[in-house]
């Protein structure tokens, strides 16, 4: 029983929100969009999605800052954070704000969708591997 994904894609620009909308969609994820940064967290707090898609520049609470509230946060640091940037990334400012990884846009559907996947593949393992995550689904003897 995985059940659907939810990934929260946070992009002011409407045509880029509705298509990274129904691209995910296609691929069978559940969606939920936040048009600003402030949104964004209310709705990363309320809904914990399973994957976070953040743009860079939006308006109220940048994707950085959003970033870092996220990361900083022990019930939510676990969720990966893709962030969406429009310029040439500054790869130490990344590492600095905990993102998972980043697109450049414009990014192909495929390579959205497969980084999606390797990220969720990545934390579902690591989810696993937790001690006691999952007492009755492994072959333990004792
Ligand atoms: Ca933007």
């Amino acid at each position: 029983m995985d059940g659907q994904k939810t990934i929260l894609v946070a992009e002011d620009e409407e045509d880029i929100r509705e298509l990274l909308k129904s691209v995910l969609e296609r691929s069978g994820y559940n969606v939920v969009l936040a048009e600003d940064g402030k949104k964004a967290l209310v709705s990363v707090r309320e809904k914990k999605p399973d994957l976070i898609i953040l743009d860079l520049m939006l308006p109220f609470l940048s994707g950085w800052e959003v970033c870092v509230e996220i990361k900083r946060d022990p019930k939510l640091s676990q969720i990966p954070v893709i962030v969406l940037t429009a310029t040439s990334l500054d790869q130490a400012k990344l590492a600095k704000v905990n993102a998972d990884d980043y697109l450049a846009k414009p990014c192909s559907s495929q390579e959205l969708t497969t980084r999606v996947a390797a990220l969720l593949k990545k934390s579902s393992a690591a989810e696993k591997t937790k001690p006691d995550a999952n007492p009755y689904g492994t072959n333990r003897l004792l």
